[in-house]
């Protein structure tokens, strides 16, 4: 694998960080995944602007544009396609505040950011392939995480302590909800809920991120019709729906059947999946 730190192209397994990267060190930094498919990207525009507002949200000034960010992972596709001969590619890009000798809390001043990029065999995008489309069981918990959710931070503890959770129960993801019993996210993707016909999925704030799929399968629904309420959603309202469905990058649209031990619906995909993965797969790359 071919990889892109600071400004080279290089062997993954010769990249080196310093030990005092704060990335490393207090998870101070910010990161993304983007899909290819056959080298269209998949809201390549949006997830920009996600990691730009959380870059700023840190006061992280890599000056890579938009632009450069594409020249760069245009050439790890083509760098890396001859080993990833599916054509699906992931990419992921970080942009860490980079290495300090002083200990401090603060945010150092004039010190370059470690940026870093490559590239990774994703899963194929058909459905019925899938593992996702017979229907996940996952996990149901109150949200232990921080209240800034809406940053897509490389501190992914929280996150990876409550997917191991369910893990460790033999479940795919785990659901959270807040303290007011209301439904957040999973510990990797975003949620829909369907309950007579009507699709919600809870309103963007700060309990949550603003995923990149979720925000596409809104817009493929809403191209041909289909509304979907942005709602808060409760516990009791979740485990009553006719469907719950998972969204990520790499989920794409992924059923859920089961939650928290509970049956969703009659414990099958349900007829609103079918139609939302094929308005998704129709309209993911419109942006
Ligand atoms: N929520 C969390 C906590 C995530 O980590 C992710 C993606 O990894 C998502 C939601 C889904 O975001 P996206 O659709 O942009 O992949």
């Amino acid at each position: 694998t071919i990889a892109y730190l600071n400004g080279e192209y290089l062997p993954l397994e010769d990249a080196r960080i310093s030990p005092l990267d704060r990335g490393f060190l207090y998870g101070d930094g910010i990161y993304e995944v983007i899909p290819t498919y056959n080298g269209r990207f998949v809201g390549f525009n949006a997830h920009m602007a996600r990691m730009r507002a959380g870059l700023d949200a840190l006061q992280i000034r890599d000056g890579l544009t938009a632009d450069v960010w594409k020249t760069i992972l245009d050439r790890l596709i083509s760098e890396n396609k001859q080993q990833m001969p599916d054509a699906n590619i992931g990419l992921y890009l970080h942009v860490s505040r980079g290495a300090d000798i002083r200990r401090h809390h603060a945010f150092p001043e004039g010190i370059p950011p470690t940026v870093f990029a490559y590239a990774f065999p994703f899963p194929a995008p058909q459905p019925e392939t899938r593992a996702e489309a017979v229907g996940l069981q996952v996990d149901l918990a109150e949200d232990l995480r921080w209240q800034r959710c809406n940053i897509k931070s490389t501190s992914l503890l929280g996150n990876i302590m409550h997917y191991q959770q369910g893990h460790q129960r033999g479940l795919q993801e785990t659901l959270l909800y807040n303290r007011d019993g209301e439904i957040t996210e999973a510990s990797s993707s975003n949620v829909f809920v369907v309950k007579n016909k009507q699709i919600m999925t809870p309103p963007l704030d700060h309990q949550l991120l603003s995923g990149i799929t979720r925000m596409l399968l809104i817009e493929s629904l809403a191209s041909q019709g289909v509304e979907v309420l942005q709602q808060p959603i409760s516990r009791e309202a979740l485990l009553a729906a006719d469907e719950v469905w998972l969204t990520s990058s790499s989920k794409e649209v992924a059923p859920v059947t089961e939650v928290g031990g509970k049956t969703i619906g009659k414990g099958d995909v349900g007829a609103c999946w079918q139609m939302a993965i094929q308005a998704y797969h129709t309209n993911k790359f419109i942006l």
